[in-house]
């Protein structure tokens, strides 16, 4: 293997949020300090095995939770650990995870001197209420306070997150917070409609009626509303929820997005090894034991087939404003369905690339699903 990405996985943060579906708790320093020993021991057993001893780390991604707690005496270790261990070519993209209310100057400065380059912030809105509404611990001062910290600290890539398609929210008050968000001289914006998984309610606590649901007919108003107020600020929209000023695309993202190998480290986290995925334990207490004993902590491997891999990489490409190449893919892409998308707009093929329209992006599930149609094609 050549190129992979690296992520790491810290599963703490200072509130649960309710809606929250990622492996997360709130932290305990005494199990915290456990885990971080317990990562870097599997960073130690993971970079000795193949396929990814003696590779090339092509992004590094700490998120979580909530990384931006971690002492930055720590990131600075990972990250000496890392070059240690794996071949680490100058000036890749290095990101940390952040959120308002749970960052200061001081960490920000130690960060980006340990190597550190981009941030992510999750912001969700910069509308008072809304975020009371999310049961954020953090206001919007606070989040600009993190983005001024960050880049007097000399992190410029900076990325916010931000939220939307949830009740009390309107297409207005989206509006407002994405203006809020480009006044702040971002470099990129990701964004996530509201969504209560079912893993969901059996972590959190008891849903309080006031707290929002998601709202779908208002997220696609809403999404219409985002993409035409960042292509008016020169963002290039790259990726279905993902917009970037030039220069600014995520390195790390496009890891996914291309089915480019990854290698996850941290409870729940997911590694590719560009023919079969697998992931690690989702509890903290036994990712610790595991690891303790000198045993890796992955729950499952998944082999993946060939119609696997496939189906995945055009979903995965179709999000993009790359799009596929045709001739890689016209193998299992159903020839009728896509003269039909195409004459009615759902696709465009233009120079051997087939893609999605942004006004079409939506409906991506479908349109994957009707082009796949015929999955018995697959040699
Ligand atoms: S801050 Fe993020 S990771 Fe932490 S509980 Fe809230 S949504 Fe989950």
């Amino acid at each position: 293997m050549n190129e992979f990405a690296l992520y790491f996985h810290y599963p703490f943060c200072l509130n649960r949020c309710y809606y929250c579906n990622f492996t997360s708790s709130v932290l305990d320093e005494s199990v915290a300090e456990r885990y971080r020993q317990t990562l870097i021991k599997e960073l130690l057993l993971r970079s000795d095995e193949p396929p990814w001893k003696d590779g090339t780390i092509r992004s590094i991604y700490i998120g979580g939770g909530t990384p931006s707690l971690m002492p930055a005496e720590y990131v600075n270790k990972l990250l000496l650990l890392i070059r240690d261990c794996f071949n680490y070519p100058p000036d890749i993209e290095v990101t940390i995870e952040a959120n308002p209310g749970a960052i200061d100057a001081e960490s920000l400065s130690a960060f980006h001197e340990a190597g550190i380059n981009r941030i992510s912030i999750g912001a969700q809105s910069l509308i008072e209420n809304e975020l009371r509404q999310l049961s954020r611990i953090h206001t919007s001062k606070d989040i600009h306070a993190a983005v001024l910290a960050a880049r007097q600290a000399g992190i410029y890539n900076i990325s916010l997150d931000l939220m939307y398609g949830f009740t009390g929210q309107s297409v207005n008050s989206f509006t407002e917070s994405l203006n809020r968000a480009l006044e702040l001289d971002i470099k990129h914006l990701s964004t996530y409609a509201l969504s209560i998984e079912g893993s969901t309610e059996k972590l959190s606590p008891p849903q309080n009626s006031s707290q929002p649901t998601p709202d779908p007919d208002l997220a696609a108003d809403q999404y219409d509303a985002l993409c035409s107020i960042m292509k008016k600020a020169g963002f290039d929209h790259y990726e279905l929820t993902n917009f970037a000023l030039s220069g600014f695309q995520s390195h790390h993202n496009w890891t996914y997005w291309r089915s480019i190998p990854y290698l996850g480290l941290g409870v729940s986290a997911h590694s590719f090894d560009g023919k079969n995925r697998s992931w690690n334990i989702p509890i903290i207490d036994e990712y610790n034991e595991r690891l303790e004993r000198d045993a890796l902590p992955q729950e499952t491997v998944e082999i993946l087939s060939m119609e696997n891999v496939q189906t995945e990489q055009v979903y995965l490409g179709l999000r993009t404003s790359d799009g596929l190449t045709m001739t890689e893919f016209e193998h299992i892409i159903n020839p009728r369905e896509l003269a039909e998308m195409v004459d009615s707009g759902f696709l465009i093929v233009s120079d051997g690339t087939i893609l999605v329209p942004e006004e079409r992006w939506l409906l991506l599930d479908d349109i994957v699903l009707k082009l796949l149609s015929k999955c018995d094609k697959i040699a």
